[in-house]
């Protein structure tokens, strides 16, 4: 090893701040899915375990199906007007999301009430439910997911996800429940369960006291420390692999020529892959003459 990688441990010179679970907020989740089990798995494991070890995160899978009264305890049937697949039946989805959002954060149906014994609800009249509870239903129709869609969720104390299964939700869900409509993309998931473990997932890294080392998230790709560009390389130990590198200026110890590498990276990077992100970006007078010598011109130029 050559006498500059030996100073590696020198140049981890930012300070990070670390907020304690005591200073940070809490952010409850309410999941509708027919498949409650599929959760178990991403809740249980990694950054999202210890968020909701340290009450930093909360999350209640209400299970659909449990707020059925009928003997099958159905919650799809045959769209109208025919046609394949099936549809889910909007009154389950309303009588468990009005049942829940109507009680505090954290509540959900003891498992031997399921069918039996709920509580009353009115089929015919909406419930009171609460302003400040975005509902959001995952659908490959919604709005895109960002960062910046997850930064703003982020700043909600509670949020309810409906899961749709089969070929979607009745259309009454869509006008009369759902506050807001989320996709992970253009493409078609089998349900909305991968898509609201996504969301969970994306959110919690935002949760201040949710990461080890806080300004990871904020200098993620896509984050507002990064302006919202792709993040450059980055590089640990070994400082020689197989023939390549690290980069000397990463291991000088001289913070302003890291940062400003760890910049014209970032900009290459997004240059590269994602040249049109670069057009909605701050740039500096500096970043942008760094991205003319690389061919860059501004849009419209
Ligand atoms: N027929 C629906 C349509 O064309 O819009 C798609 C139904 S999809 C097979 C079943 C469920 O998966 C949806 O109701 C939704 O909850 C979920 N889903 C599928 N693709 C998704 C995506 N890209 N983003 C979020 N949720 C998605």
């Amino acid at each position: 090893m050559n006498e500059i990688a030996q100073t590696t441990e020198q140049t981890q010179v930012t300070e990070p701040k670390i907020e304690t679970p005591s200073t940070a907020r809490s952010i409850h989740f309410d999941i509708f899915t027919l498949f409650p089990e599929m959760f178990t798995g991403p809740l249980s494991e990694s950054i999202i375990r210890r968020a909701r070890e340290r009450s930093l995160l909360s999350v209640a899978l209400h299970n659909i199906r449990d707020y059925t009264t009928d003997r099958h305890h159905v919650c799809d049937d045959t769209p109208y007007g025919g046609g394949g697949g099936m549809v889910m039946k909007p009154d389950p989805i309303f009588r468990a999301v009005e049942t829940a959002l109507t009680r505090p954060a954290g509540w959900t149906l003891a498992p031997e009430d399921a069918y039996v014994n709920l509580p009353p609800w009115d089929a015919e009249t909406p419930a009171p439910l609460p302003a400040d509870t975005p509902i959001i239903l995952m659908t490959p129709q919604g709005r895109r997911l960002t960062q910046s869609v997850v930064a703003e969720l982020s700043q909600y104390r509670r949020l309810a996800l409906i899961c749709g299964r089969y070929e979607g939700v009745d259309e009454r869900v869509r006008t009369q429940l759902v506050t807001d409509e989320i996709s992970l993309g253009d493409y078609v998931l089998s349900g909305g369960e991968l898509a609201a473990m996504v969301i969970i997932d994306a959110v919690t890294r935002l949760i201040p006291g949710a990461l080890g080392y806080e300004l990871s998230a904020h200098q993620d790709s896509h984050a507002p420390g990064l302006d919202g560009l792709l993040e450059g390389p980055q590089y640990t130990r070994p400082y020689a692999f197989r023939g390549e590198v690290a980069p000397d200026v990463l291991l000088s110890g001289h913070h302003a020529n890291v940062e400003r590498w760890r910049r014209e990276q970032a900009l290459l990077r997004t240059l590269a892959r994602r040249p049109r992100l670069l057009d909605r970006i701050n740039l500096s007078q500096k970043d942008q003459a760094f991205l003319r010598q690389h061919g860059w011109s501004p849009r419209g130029e």
